[in-house]
């Protein structure tokens, strides 16, 4: 096949995000596409943007003012925006980016192929941010990035509204997909010699709440654990409100559902949870934590923390060093507190100067960066069972990288190719986000 038509795309945010990407392509190629890296040869550009922090949506508007010129050499450049941005500002990008074609929600995704031949027949801007009633992705056509690790959303959506998000906006009220369309997928998957699975949702905990057939996630990890060929389950993200110990059991019983577990913190403030609207405070956080290790052996966990949230005074950040040091999680994702329009907290008093959270930021970093390595050199001499899923970024021949289940990154050297094996590797050496290891013929 000849393409002539060439699709930039550029993803911004979560793995959800970059999951709507394949779909994007997998449609578009459909359509006569190929992607391009290069913003210059393509005919078709599409931003898949989001909106959690102010920072990237500064990013973000400061790339469509850049495409402009483009646009301006050569009018027959089509430009979209999708993904949580579009749905927030909506016509706003069109008053401020007069020249965008099209826009439209991470819940019109499926209806792509329409979307783009009404732009390139009617050559008249459109916009489709309405919600739809159901969650479906059956039969949508996708390219994965990867042919070892897929992405399966398996509900979108969030009913929390956590005061500093604006996801519940967005993404509207949680969806779950249904469980038959599931399992075909990962049926699929596994015949196509994929390894793993990655399911992906805002909340997966309250996964089935909204459906009419009575499954919780918990089943749904049961029911996936028995597909044959599938080696390892992963899932991410997890509410500490919602995480319940029927589902420390499954992850205990189910041999394929990894031992890591990603669960957002926050701030180790109840004053501050409650502010957030987590509906949580520190005291339950720590039983769950102290429930997870009591029932798994071996298992790692991380977190999300933000620093800086409105009120948060010294004693707050103190807390939530505090309970850092006394959890010591594998990894965190540390992230400045910034508004977002429309969510609550952006109106909230007592905003922390820009300044003052930096400084706790790097604090936190700090400390993360120090029970990272700690808990990584216990695990020098010790054997894991590595799934291998890429090559050296850094062209260094024969090097390779993969996971463990526990989800630390082992780097390698292998004469042979090995993308795809699960091998085992002896670790030799270690840093706060890396494990070097040698690979047992
Ligand atoms: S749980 Fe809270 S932070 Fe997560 S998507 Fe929902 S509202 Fe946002």
């Amino acid at each position: 096949m000849i393409y002539k038509q060439k699709l930039y795309l550029k993803t911004f945010g979560c793995q959800m995000n970059v999951n709507d990407s394949e779909y994007i392509i997998g449609q578009l190629v459909k359509l006569g596409y190929s992607t391009t890296e290069d913003i210059f040869k393509s005919n078709l550009i599409l931003l898949n943007t989001c909106c959690v922090r102010a920072k990237v949506e500064q990013k973000i508007y400061s790339l469509i003012g850049k495409i402009k010129g483009i646009k301006e050499s050569n009018p027959d450049v089509i430009l979209g925006i999708c993904g949580c941005m579009a749905q927030k500002e909506k016509e706003n990008i069109f008053t401020r980016a007069p020249y965008v074609d099209f826009i439209f929600s991470p819940s019109q995704i499926n209806n792509l192929e329409e979307i783009v031949s009404i732009i390139k027949c009617a050559k008249k801007k459109y916009i489709s941010c309405e919600n739809t009633p159901e969650f479906s992705l059956d039969h949508l056509p996708i390219k994965r990035r990867s042919k070892i690790s897929a992405w399966i959303q398996i509900m979108r959506g969030c009913n929390n509204y956590c005061s500093y998000c604006v996801v519940p906006y967005t993404r509207g009220p949680e969806q779950s997909r249904g469980v038959s369309e599931i399992l075909s997928e990962v049926n699929n998957l596994a015949k196509n010699k994929y390894r793993e699975i990655f399911l992906l949702g805002q909340n997966v905990n309250s996964y089935g709440n909204d459906l009419s057939q009575s499954v919780t996630f918990s089943k749904l990890l049961e029911l996936l654990n028995d597909i044959n060929g599938i080696e390892r389950i992963r899932f991410t993200t997890s509410h500490p409100k919602d995480f319940s110990f029927d589902l420390i059991e499954t992850i205990k019983n189910c041999h394929k559902v990894c031992n890591h577990i990603h669960l957002p913190i926050q701030s180790a403030s109840s004053k501050i949870l409650k502010i957030m609207n987590r509906k949580y405070d520190i005291d339950y956080y720590k039983n769950i934590i102290k429930e997870i290790r009591d029932n798994i052996d071996n298992i790692s966990i991380t977190t999300d923390v933000m620093v800086g949230f409105p009120g948060e005074t010294e004693d707050d950040f103190l807390d939530t060093l505090r309970a850092f040091k006394e959890i010591e999680f594998d990894e965190a994702y540390t992230f400045i507190y910034s508004n977002r329009e429309n969510a609550v907290a952006s109106l909230l008093p007592d905003q922390v100067p820009l300044e003052l959270k930096k400084e706790r930021l790097g604090k936190l970093i700090d400390l993360q960066k120090e029970i990272s390595a700690k808990i990584n050199k216990k695990l020098e001499g010790k054997t894991f069972e590595v799934l291998v899923d890429k090559k050296s970024k850094k062209h260094i021949e024969n090097q390779f990288s993969g996971r463990t289940e526990t989800n630390k990154t082992v780097v390698f050297i292998s004469k042979q190719d090995l993308l795809g094996q699960l091998v085992e590797v002896k670790i030799i050496k270690s840093s706060s986000w890396t494990l070097y290891g040698e690979l047992i013929e």
